[in-house]
């Protein structure tokens, strides 16, 4: 009964012994002067999956996130987001800090942000209205539980707006495994792109933004500027290629396990109204009247969850999580269901 599961998120992977072994080997140089062969190899690696002319690594999302919003936008400018997105709400508002840009939000309860809303908020230029440098998506869609997008309706939404589009891809790889998509599909429609190899691919540091190349080389400056320039990151970079390698097909066995969880969970709430259909990557997200309560008393039964809001708890599996934590997840709930 000491076991603890840890659901809380996939950012809490451990890089693996072969990333390990691949860190402890990298040839390094000093990539202010471009001259880091790893933090090359990846960048290039990076580029032709997702079929960008190039990438640019990074430390985080937040600041691949943070990069795209500087070199799509002009101050002023309203970038058309979800309203529940990562980087209209988990970034401390750092798009206004940042990029000086204010966000127009629409509605992302699916997942996805319907084209005539997009629309018509670009359509109001005409009527005084700010212009729309940008629009964000994100891909899996994290607060709706981890929701691919379809491929027909980012490339509707891309086609529609006329207008760049940043894609939010810090689980791309999970949509790209749950629908069959290539990531490099899910990245045509979109002007830039970032990924994250930190969370399910289990990578201990970095993320990744590619596009166009002058973007790109605009992009360096804005890393520079907001202090994320390294130096012999081949180190980091190892991990992402062996993130790459060998943790993007397993991430079926994660979405399995979130299936089987999210099966848990209806059985177990069934006041929630959850649809355990709705899962098809990593992520259980469901409702429950006080979510902070229910995160504490799981934890005391060893399994650690997070709230989204007060209401909202989330469940994320990632290759930490196996199936005899499952079985004993399974037994908790099922105590707490009765309740
Ligand atoms: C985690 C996440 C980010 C930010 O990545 P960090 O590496 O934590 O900065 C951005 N977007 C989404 C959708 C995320 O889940």
């Amino acid at each position: 009964m000491n076991r603890l599961v840890d659901l809380r998120s996939d950012t809490v992977t451990q890089p693996t012994a072969a990333m390990r072994e691949a860190m402890a080997a990298a040839l390094v140089g000093d990539d202010g002067y471009g001259e880091d062969p790893t933090v090359n190899a990846l960048e290039a690696r990076a580029a032709a999956l997702l079929a960008k002319e190039a990438a640019v690594f990074v430390p985080s999302g937040v600041m691949a996130n943070q990069m795209a919003m500087r070199v799509l936008t002009s101050p002023g400018d309203v970038v058309v987001a979800g309203a529940n997105q990562h980087v209209v709400d988990f970034e401390m508002g750092a798009s206004a800090r940042n990029a000086s840009i204010q966000f127009a939000l629409v509605d992302d309860s699916t997942g996805q942000l319907d084209l005539e809303r997009v629309r018509e908020i670009i359509d109001a230029e005409a009527d005084h209205r700010a212009h729309v440098g940008a629009v964000a998506v994100e891909n899996t869609h994290m607060p709706s539980g981890g929701t691919p997008w379809a491929l027909a309706d980012l490339e509707a939404l891309a086609r529609g707006v006329e207008r760049p589009v940043h894609l939010d891809g810090a689980r791309l790889f999970n949509a790209s495994v749950a629908t069959g998509t290539p990531v490099s599909a899910y990245a045509a429609p979109a002007t830039t792109v970032m990924v994250c190899l930190s969370k399910g691919l289990a990578a201990p540091v970095g993320s990744l933004l590619a596009g166009p190349a002058d973007l790109m080389a605009r992009a360096r400056i804005e890393r520079k500027r907001l202090g994320g320039a390294m130096r012999q990151a081949g180190v980091l970079a190892a991990a992402g290629l062996v993130a790459l390698d060998t943790m993007v097909e397993r991430l079926a066995e994660d979405h399995a396990r979130a299936r089987r969880l999210a099966d848990l969970v209806a059985d177990a709430f069934p006041a929630s109204g959850y649809d355990p259909s709705t899962c098809t990557t990593n992520i259980v997200v469901f409702s429950h009247p006080d979510a902070r309560a229910l995160v504490a008393t799981l934890a005391d039964h060893g399994v650690l969850a997070g709230t989204l809001a007060a209401t909202r708890v989330r469940l994320v599996t990632h290759v930490g999580v196996g199936d005899d934590d499952l079985e004993h997840v399974a037994g908790v709930l099922g105590i707490l269901g009765r309740r």
